[in-house]
């Protein structure tokens, strides 16, 4: 692992003449060890090559699967003036880049063959007199723990390690959305590093069209933000619940649960999951129904109770908690009862438990309304078919609209505002074999058929490399403006992935 600490502590004159000299000596063909070295001489973090005893960690995301992509570099950046480096370097000597932050983009968009410019170490959560400055990498459950002794809360969602560089550039679902809208929605301002290593600070007044376009379109297209100013929410409290119902009621419980949230309070918010741990033929599937609500747990339980009589179904097993919103939050990550610091990825602290994922395939859709019942129907059917052992299975559903839809799909980049909930399957396992991926791969395709004809769009957060038509899913009638912005602050497309704005 290559530093400017163990550079200057090896004393290699040479090592210590390039450091001074910045990148002008570089050589026109970029990519020798040496070129690497210049490069780490100028970083306060550190860059990680493939001879390093690190670079097997180094390269992880979330997802073991993308273990097979190997990128020339990972440069773990400490400063905004690292960001600036690694940018003004590789562009220079025509490497190509990625971004990461928490590295939980479904389809490895965080990852490639050239430089991965990991800002995770840009992990600042601070507090102002009516905002929070995040770092990109400042994983939700940090930034919930930091803020809970100021008494400031902010959206985030329903996995403790997602980061705000993706999060919020992508949109951001969590429980509090239908309440006080997508994470991008409570966007102040944005410190962005862009293709040429400048930096710029956009807000609603500075760079306008950049800012409209950070909030929704996806990361990892227009720069690299390396700080977040956002407006915190006022939910001290969160009544977090658990439910449980038998397979045997899916027919009536998957439309019940669309009516239900169609018609609930904006407090409310939850996700419907069918789930086959492992889909070997012969095994049942079972239904939980999670969420968070913002008011008094009375209202909860009669919530509860109208789910019950519009489905004509009762829970096998239900929990109800009152609780702080950051313990909340931390019951919906499963994280109730270790530390924040276990709360993370294998690797990411020293007493770190959360295993990573080995393969997961998925195929996500919006819907701007409830189904029909011959839809419902074909959804569940296509989840309980073409069983295969050994994999896990789910039907995923997130309740939308409320302050997520008051918008104006033209005001941000997030164009499915009308969206009322997201739907999708999943097939996962730890390390997929050939039929394994077959049978994932099958699945997929086969439920996303289902979903497609009667979606109203897609998320770009929750992407499939195989959505048909995914300009205008993910962003519709933004489209156009977005390629706009693309040209104005990075015309070289420098910032690019295969579903960034302009590919
Ligand atoms: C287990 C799990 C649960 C999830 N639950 C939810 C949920 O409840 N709600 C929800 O809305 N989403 C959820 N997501 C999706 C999540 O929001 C996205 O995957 C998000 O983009 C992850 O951000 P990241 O920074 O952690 O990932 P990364 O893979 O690092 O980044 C994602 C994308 O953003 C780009 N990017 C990263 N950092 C920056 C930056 N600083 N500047 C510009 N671009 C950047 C990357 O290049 C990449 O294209 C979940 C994902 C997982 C794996």
């Amino acid at each position: 692992m290559l530093n400017r600490r163990n550079l200057l502590r090896v004393g290699g004159s040479a090592a210590l003449a390039v450091v001074a000299s910045g990148e002008g000596l570089l050589s026109p063909a970029f990519g020798a060890d040496s070129d690497w070295t210049r490069l780490a001489g100028r970083l306060q973090g550190d860059l990680v090559l493939p001879g390093d005893a690190n670079y097997p960690y180094a390269k992880q995301l979330q997802f073991a699967a993308f273990d097979s992509v190997n990128p020339q570099a990972i440069a773990y950046c400490e400063t905004v003036a690292d960001v600036q480096a690694c940018v003004r370097v590789a562009r220079r000597n025509g490497v190509g880049v990625r971004v990461r932050s928490g590295g939980h983009n479904f389809e490895g968009w965080s990852t490639g063959p050239g430089l991965v410019i990991d800002v995770s170490r840009l992990n600042h959560v601070s507090v102002g007199a009516s905002t929070v400055h995040m770092g990109p990498g400042a994983a939700s459950i940090d930034a919930l723990a930091a803020l809970a002794p100021h008494n400031k809360q902010i959206i985030a969602g329903t996995c403790p390690t997602v980061c705000p560089g993706g999060f919020i550039s992508g949109g951001g679902i969590g429980n509090q959305t239908r309440m006080f809208g997508l994470g991008a929605d409570r966007l102040v301002s944005a410190k962005v590093v862009l293709a040429d290593g400048s930096v710029v600070h956009c807000s609603p007044t500075r760079e306008s069209s950049l800012f409209w376009a950070l909030r929704g379109s996806g990361g990892g297209t227009f720069g690299i933000v390396v700080d977040f100013e956002v407006k915190p929410i006022d939910a001290p409290n969160m009544v977090h619940f658990v439910t449980y119902w038998s397979w045997n009621d899916a027919q009536r419980m998957f439309p019940a649960w669309q009516e239900w949230m169609a018609s609930a309070p904006r407090a409310l918010g939850s996700t419907f999951v069918g789930y086959l741990f492992d889909a070997a033929p012969g095994n049942a599937p079972g239904i939980g129904i999670t969420g968070g609500f913002h008011g008094p747990k009375s209202q909860l339980d009669a919530e509860l109770a109208r789910l019950s009589a519009l489905s004509g179904a009762q829970p096998v097993n239900t929990t109800v908690r009152d609780l702080s919103y950051v313990d909340g939050m931390k019951a919906a990550y499963l994280c109730d009862t270790i530390s924040t610091s276990q709360c993370h990825r294998v690797g990411q602290t020293p007493d770190a438990v959360l295993p990573r994922t080995g393969y997961q395939t998925n195929g996500f859709r919006l819907f701007n309304r409830s189904l029909d019942s011959s839809t419902n129907d074909a959804i569940l059917t296509a989840f309980e078919a073409d069983r295969h052992a050994g994999q896990g299975r789910f039907l995923q559903c997130i309740a939308m609209g409320g302050a997520a839809s008051d918008i104006n799909p033209r005001s941000t980049a997030f164009w499915n505002r009308d969206a009322q909930f997201l739907a999708g399957y999943v097939a996962l396992g730890e390390k997929a074999t050939p039929a394994d991926e077959a049978a994932a791969t099958a699945f997929i395709d086969k439920g996303s058929a289902v979903l497609d004809p009667a979606s109203s769009g897609a998320y770009v957060n929750f992407p499939s490399s195989k959505l048909p038509n995914w300009r205008e899913a993910y962003h519709g009638g933004n489209y156009p403006r977005l390629l706009r912005v693309k040209q104005a602050y990075d015309p070289g497309n420098f910032f690019s992935h295969p579903r960034s704005i302009g590919s």
